[in-house]
């Protein structure tokens, strides 16, 4: 695992993908997995790159690229978000994919995993050319996507009027209508109650199982928030209702921090209002990094991969790290967390609840019969409870960090699921 965790790209950046495949191959040695299996679990099953033509508002032609990769589908069908970013490479879709795969087996559900993106500035975009380019990347990879076999989400800087038009898109195609093609889609159009609180709820009820193992009372404790997005902000609610202090937010504008504690709602407003964080009445301004080495007790990456790295890992000061964020933690950052007796609770554990709630919302549409807010809220329960008590016993059991033990759980369902089925033909 050593030599893979300080690879970098040309940008500076640690390869999302050789990261992926560190937290793999350590997992697959710790369950001693076959070469056979290692190397079909290693590598996604297919990596779709596209390259369309989008007309703009003021009449020119703009390129845009997108990926949308499958990593494994033994389980189900594949299963992941899609993200529009300036920076997405198709390595980070192949992590992301890979995370996706272990992260429904963790929590059991049957699906398989995949991932999309677009390289793209959305805040660039009209509503107007983000439509087109959705409605075009949609099409280019609808020889992937579909009901039964891969079924796209919401990610960072995609929304639920998004996953509406994909929806339309393809159903357009289709020459009828077919929610259960997305998930994270608007209401009124076969989405499910709890989506869009879904990742940060599980997010908060993983905080809470970990905190009453740690006997860390919730009430006063001080949380960091990464991200002042969908996970990152709804979670900070979630945790201030609970009586925790949000001591600190951030986004990429910077960040802000109160040692006497944030109110996440007014925080929310003021973002709303001013497009940042950033010049919050009464806070002090703190830079991005600073905002994970504040005093805390909990911390919540919310926002991108490669956050805690083996550079700033030794400043953190938080007991417990929940991981909303996909992939913020580095294994050399994993090493010295779990060294110095910090929990944290891994991606693919504490933000399962969104993709669990995305399954939800895909039964109900195949059915065509919607549940309540309670009863979602209750499955939900059901979910990440049974998931977090299975992999807190293995982490005893094998005396290891959670995130191994997640991964040997997740790792050993896909392999099982894998060698029932063989190999074709
Ligand atoms: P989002 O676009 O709603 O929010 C992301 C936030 O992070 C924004 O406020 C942005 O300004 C901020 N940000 C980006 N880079 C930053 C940086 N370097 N420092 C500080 N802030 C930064 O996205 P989201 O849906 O909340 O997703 C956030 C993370 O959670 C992603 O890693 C995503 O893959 C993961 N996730 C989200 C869901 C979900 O249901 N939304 C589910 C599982 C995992």
């Amino acid at each position: 695992m050593a030599v893979h965790d300080e690879v970098q790209t040309t940008s500076g950046r640690l390869n999302p993908w050789e990261m992926a495949q560190a937290q793999f191959t350590a997992a697959a040695d710790r369950l001693k997995l076959s070469d056979d299996l290692r190397a079909i679990l290693s590598e996604p099953k297919r990596e779709l790159i596209v390259h369309f033509p989008v007309r703009m508002d003021n009449g020119s032609i703009r390129m845009f690229t997108g990926f949308r990769v499958q990593h494994n589908v033994n389980r189900g069908p594949a299963k992941g978000g899609i993200r529009y970013d300036a920076h997405v490479t198709l390595d980070e879709v192949k992590a992301l994919a890979m995370w996706m795969t272990w992260k429904c087996a963790v929590v059991d559900i049957p699906y398989g995993g995949a991932k999309g993106g677009v390289i793209c500035n959305p805040k660039a975009l009209s509503n107007a050319e983000l439509e087109r380019l959705t409605r075009r990347y949609a099409t280019e990879i609808s020889l992937v996507i579909g009901p039964h076999s891969d079924i796209p989400a919401p990610d960072v800087n995609t929304n639920p009027q998004v996953m509406a038009w994909i929806m339309d898109t393809y159903s357009m195609h289709a020459g009828y209508t077919v929610p259960a093609v997305v998930t994270g889609k608007p209401l009124a159009i076969g989405g499910s109650e709890g989506r869009v609180e879904a990742t940060a709820t599980g997010v908060a009820a993983m905080i809470e199982m970990a905190a009453r193992d740690m006997q860390m009372p919730l009430e006063g404790a001080r949380v960091a928030v990464q991200g002042f997005g969908n996970a990152g902000s709804i979670a900070a609610k979630l945790l201030h209702k609970k009586g925790c202090r949000v001591v600190a937010v951030s986004d990429t504008g910077g960040g802000v921090y109160d040692e006497r504690g944030l109110d996440p709602d007014k925080v929310l407003l003021h973002k709303q209002e001013h497009g940042t964080v950033v010049g919050y009445p009464g806070a002090q301004t703190v830079s991005i990094e600073g905002v994970l080495e504040v005093p805390c007790d909990i911390l919540i990456p919310a926002a991108t991969e490669n956050q805690l790295t083996g550079r700033n890992a030794p400043k953190v000061q938080a007991r417990l790290i929940a991981e909303a964020a996909n992939g913020p933690t580095t294994p050399e950052a994993d090493r010295i967390f779990f060294a110095r007796g910090a929990r944290v609770i891994p991606d693919i554990l504490a933000n399962a609840a969104g993709v669990t709630v995305s399954y939800f919302e895909w039964v109900q549409d195949l059915q065509s019969f919607f549940w309540t807010s309670d009863q979602i809220a209750e499955k939900l329960s059901h979910v990440m409870t049974q998931a977090y008590g299975e992999v807190s016993a293995l982490a005893q059991r094998e005396r290891c960090d959670m995130r191994l033990a997640a991964y040997m759980l997740a790792i050993s369902r896909v392999a099982n699921a894998t060698q029932l089925r063989g190999v074709y033909p």
